[in-house]
């Protein structure tokens, strides 16, 4: 054993941005310890903290005696490898968020309590003696008995105990009976058998784009590789992925897919589950935290083949990956949007690149960022231009609605249009994203405003409930019918949310089915399949929708599809508002006549001149995306130019202003490419009760913009006056909010 000194340098579950240095437990061999093995430790005033061995060495500024032994090992060996600590890590410095958070905050609850790492065994059961034990053969006296052995037969590849304990209720007996007469068997198995849901679907035969796809992908091998899988919707993007990871589980290797979100896509996931017939782990919200804590150990020990998962995804470890595919790259719900702001798309680029490994980011409308790193030559492009079957892409109609009668959102046309569909029993759907009855209450003889008392912007009134909801900090009151200022009774509703519009089809069309899917109406689990199903189903005339409705649903029936306030994404303080319009629209539109029925679409618009809404008609993404990309060009906006926002909230706005003034005077003077904005109020001014502001920087240069805050970020956690507020970092924003 060495009697060298060895410094323990763990990382603990807390805000502040460093390792702990500690020294090895009494009595324990030093030699044992390596980097990855969870440790208990006693942090601050008699506290016992979880950590992680994040390093060892020989050095630390503390005095030796001054150190603290770590209590207890948790792990004889390590919870994950130093490939995946070594990412982690990165991610800590890319983001500038706190090391012990991001190790710790990005485990399953279990491993990050110190629970141990282990897996339960499942118990299964099957036929002993395959078909041939016909459960026939049972006395007739005995029903249960043959109703078990009727549910296993048609497992063969062997059932989840649990299952059949879900399915009867006195199942043990006669299940222990049928094992002793020699009519079952039962097995082990590490983790649930993901295979029992496959359904068997019929092969499909890929199209010479596809195929083309499929092989320019796996022709890269085991190295690294980015790909935009640019297909239109409905040109097959799934069947691509399926194939790609096919080639590589096949090698024994694992893959990662991500999605924007779990719950809205069932049937991308059977499909993927049904084509692969792998161990396949999904990490969906409805998790138990012992079933996370054991796909995360299968994906870790190569038990698992396929992860699929949402963005958190991102950090399970693999034993040998080999592809990850980033689906619908475009979406925003890929970038976390509070505590720790990392995009899983950005990430699964630097995995692929650490793993040496292909990465597939598909879309039907990348984002500008991925588009220009095409041209960069840093991505390479696949395109899939067709759509499969005799699918049309729908024609896209611009209405001016200047001159129009409006029916509360409605504009004349488009209710006569609504009115030739439902006669014809064809659906449709009509987006608008704005949840709620209104969005703005107003009083009419003094133009009061209901405003949040905590945030100071208006409130939206639901009036199922008759309230008024603040959708940032979910504050609720009473509506009264009385405006606090001047009494009079005359409240009034501006503008509509999904619940108003239904309220005008509902009038309009009294005998139509209408089905609405936004937040407010999906918050019961379960509802949102059954409303999809329903609509896939044709069970509803008209569909309403919020942004949920445009990821990744296909609605076949649906005929026309009506956008109906596209003028908020034209004009707006936010300069990616029009990237995400045109996203929505071609992604709504592309869900829309998938079978034989040709789709139309049509928006509402007070400026149907704008070239961006005359570019998306002629559904020219790549156009728009042109345009769009020579807008940023000239105003050095990325993908041209690297953000950071430094963000700060208090109670009173001068201990804001001050931290944020004093962060300004630490940045570089004069850096010739570094543009500071602000110290400037966040566009939400109040949030919760607190104040907010916020400073940018922007650069051309990535690399440069990392070396700055590599310095400046260790001055503010230093400052007197970041003390006083709370503040964070946004490295690559999605939003200014
Ligand atoms: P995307 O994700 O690109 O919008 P999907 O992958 O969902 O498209 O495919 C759309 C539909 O086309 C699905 O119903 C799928 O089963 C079908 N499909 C895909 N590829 C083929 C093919 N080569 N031949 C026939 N049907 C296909
Ligand atoms: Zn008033
Ligand atoms: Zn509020």
């Amino acid at each position: 054993m060495s009697s060298r000194l060895r410094i323990l340098r763990i990382a603990i579950n807390t805000p502040l941005r460093r390792l702990f240095d500690y020294l090895p437990p009494h009595g324990c061999n030093p030699e044992q310890l390596i980097a990855g093995q969870r440790l208990r430790v006693s942090f601050g005033r008699s506290r016992e903290k979880t950590g992680l061995l994040a390093e060892i060495t020989s050095h630390s500024e503390i005095e030796p005696h001054k150190l603290k032994h770590v209590i207890e090992v948790l792990d004889n060996k390590p919870l994950f490898s130093l490939d995946h600590l070594q990412f982690l890590k990165w991610a800590s410095d890319y983001y500038h968020y706190p090391v012990g958070e991001v190790i710790l905050g990005t485990l399953p609850k279990l491993l990050s309590n110190g629970s141990p790492a282990i897996k339960k065994h499942v118990r299964y059961w099957r036929l002993k003696h395959g078909e041939k034990s016909l459960s026939d053969n049972l006395p007739a006296n005995a029903p249960l008995k043959k109703a078990i052995m009727d549910l296993v037969k048609k497992h063969p590849e062997g059932i989840a105990e649990e299952t059949i304990r879900r399915n009867f209720k006195n199942w043990h007996k006669p299940l222990n009976s049928l094992a002793e007469q020699g009519w079952l068997d039962s097995f082990t198995h590490e983790i649930p058998d993901s295979k029992q849901t496959c359904t068997q679907t019929e092969n499909i035969k890929l199209n010479p784009e596809q195929m083309k796809a499929v092989n320019t992908i796996i022709s890269t091998g085991n190295t690294y590789k980015p790909f935009l899988l640019n297909g239109i919707t409905g040109s097959g993007k799934t069947e691509v992925y399926l194939h790609a990871i096919k080639a590589y589980i096949n090698q024994g290797l694992q893959a990662l897919v991500l999605l924007p979100e779990i719950a809205l896509t069932p049937q991308f996931i059977e499909r993927l589950k049904s084509g692969l017939k792998a161990n396949t782990g999904v990490l969906h919200s409805g998790l138990t935290d012992r079933e996370r804590m054991e796909t995360w150990l299968g994906a870790r020990d190569g038990s698992i083949n396929i992860i699929i998962g949402t963005r958190s995804a991102i950090w399970t470890p693999f034993k040998q990956l080999g592809i990850i595919v980033v689906d619908e790259e475009h979406d925003l719900s890929y970038k976390q949007h509070e505590g720790f702001r990392y995009s899983a798309r950005d990430l699964a680029l630097y995995r692929a690149h650490q793993n040496k490994i292909p990465v597939i980011l598909g879309s039907a409308t990348p984002s500008l960022e991925s588009i220009q790193n095409v041209v960069n030559k840093r991505y390479q492009e696949i395109k899939l231009t067709k759509r499969t079957g005799n699918a049309f892409l729908p024609e896209i109609n611009i209405l001016d609605i200047r001159s129009c009668s409006m029916d509360g959102a409605l504009s004349g046309p488009v209710l006569e249009v609504i009115r030739q569909h439902i006669e014809r029993k064809q659906q449709v759907l009509l987006f608008l994203n704005r949840r709620g009855y209104a969005p703005v209450m107003m009083c009419h003889d003094c133009g009061w405003i209901a405003k949040c008392p905590r945030c100071n912007i208006q409130m939206t009134y639901h009036k199922h409930i008759n309230k008024l909801c603040c959708h940032h900090c979910q504050h609720q009151e009473k509506l009264t019918d009385t405006c606090p200022e001047c009494s009079n009774k005359k409240i009034i509703e501006i503008g509509h949310g999904t619940q108003r519009l239904t309220e005008t089809l509902e009038k309009n069309f009294p005998e139509a089915k209408i089905i609405r899917i936004d937040r407010d109406s999906t918050r019961r689990k379960g509802t949102m399949q059954s409303m999809l199903d329903d609509a896939q189903k044709g069970n509803a005339d008209i569909l309403i929708g919020t942004q949920m409705l445009a990821k990744g649903h296909h609605f076949p029936m649906v005929t026309l599809v009506g956008i109906i306030d596209a003028d908020r994404g034209l004009y707006s303080a936010d300069f990616r508002a029009s990237e995400r319009m045109a996203q929505i629209v071609m992604q709504v539109s592309g869900r829309a006549g998938r079978a034989d029925n040709p789709g139309t679409v049509i928006i509402q618009t007070h400026h149907p001149d704008h070239p961006l809404l005359k570019t998306l008609a002629g559904h020219d993404y790549v156009k728009l995306s042109k345009l769009l990309l020579e807008e940023r060009k000239q105003t050095i906006l990325p993908p041209f130019s690297y953000q950071v926002l430094l963000r700060a909230e208090a109670n009173q706005p001068d201990k804001i202003r001050q931290f944020l003034d004093e962060a300004h005077n630490l940045l570089p003077r004069n850096h010739k490419q570094l543009q500071i904005f602000g110290p400037i109020m966040a566009p939400i001014e109040k949030r919760a009760g607190n104040y907010r502001m916020q400073l940018l920087l922007q650069m051309p240069d990535r690399k440069q913009l990392r070396n700055i805050l590599d310095t400046w970020v260790p001055l503010l956690e230093n400052q007197a006056s970041s003390r006083k507020v709370r503040w964070s970092l946004d490295v690559d924003p999605q939003d200014m909010l």
